[in-house]
């Protein structure tokens, strides 16, 4: 391991969702580098065509030293999230980070672009999937009185100007709203609920959109998004919770380097 692992996950277990590829994967490998014992998840069968799967997810973590299980979900289908959440329980018996990462991103296209069952399938991916999981761990972590739920939110869901459109910027801003509301909701149980906002990324899903085209020299590799991640994944509601963060802050307005 490279030196700026110092365990700081050390015993800890950990769901990253959408682990498939992308910025689910970048987060999945930084909590299994800083120690954590990982749960990556993607569908059992992509309709995206894009590469990676959560077997090759887990495979690199295990190939680097890590602790790592693959499971197949669609964070969209409750009775597969329960499962998801059951078959941890079994194998690692405590959660202490959820990372609600899977998502779907129709960037750029207009109200008239967007076909009803495209609507359908964000939503579901992107508000649906967050609560679902959310919902599936919330048994384990108030028994265990901590835990650390990480929302990922986006730039689009506060901004209507950097030109996201109806669908994505949507999802996203209920995303905020949903973790805000949860955070407050999960206070009294010692659970953290933040949103993570990365900026833009050079990861498969935006390589696949005409759109990201417009500003992908200053998109960064999603590896650049490990560090910010695992400073909220050790939180719990008594040391940080509530807040919208971005990922260019980390270690200026919040979060401290270490
Ligand atoms: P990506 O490369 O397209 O990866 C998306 C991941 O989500 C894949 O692992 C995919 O898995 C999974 N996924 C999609 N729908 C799912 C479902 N219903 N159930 C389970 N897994 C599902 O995208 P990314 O760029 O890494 O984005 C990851 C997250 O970051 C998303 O929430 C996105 O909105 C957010 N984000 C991205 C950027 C950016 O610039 N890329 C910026 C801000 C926020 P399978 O298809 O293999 O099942």
């Amino acid at each position: 391991m490279q030196e700026r692992y110092t365990n700081k996950m050390d015993g800890m277990v950990a769901i990253v969702t959408g682990a498939s590829r992308g910025l689910g994967r970048a987060i999945a490998k930084e909590f299994a580098a800083e120690g954590a014992k990982v749960v990556v998840s993607a569908r059992r069968s992509s309709p995206t065509g894009l590469t990676g799967t959560a077997v090759e997810t887990a495979n690199q973590i295990r190939d680097a030293g890590g602790e790592a299980m693959a499971l197949a979900c669609d964070v969209s289908d409750e009775e597969q999230v329960m499962a998801m959440v059951g078959q941890t329980i079994d194998m690692y018996g405590r959660i202490d980070v959820l990372v609600n990462n899977a998502g779907v991103m129709v960037l750029g296209e207009t109200l008239l672009d967007i076909a009803p069952d495209i609507w359908d399938l964000s939503v579901a991916a992107n508000l649906k999937g967050p609560y679902l999981c959310s919902r599936a761990v919330l048994a384990t972590m108030i028994e265990q009185k901590s835990g650390s739920i990480i929302n990922i939110g986006s730039r689009m869901g506060s901004d209507h100007e950097q030109g996201g459109g109806v669908l994505y910027s949507s999802t996203k801003a209920a995303v905020h709203m949903f973790s805000f509301c949860l955070a407050d909701e999960l206070k009294e149980h010692n659970i953290a609920v933040n949103i993570l906002s990365p900026g833009g990324l050079k990861t498969e899903g935006s390589a696949a959109i005409p759109w990201t085209q417009r500003d992908w020299e200053q998109r960064v590799e999603p590896e650049a998004v490990g560090p910010s991640a695992v400073y909220l994944a050790v939180q719990d509601a008594s040391t940080f919770t509530g807040r919208l963060v971005l990922r260019v802050e980390f270690g200026e307005t919040w979060g401290k380097v270490s």
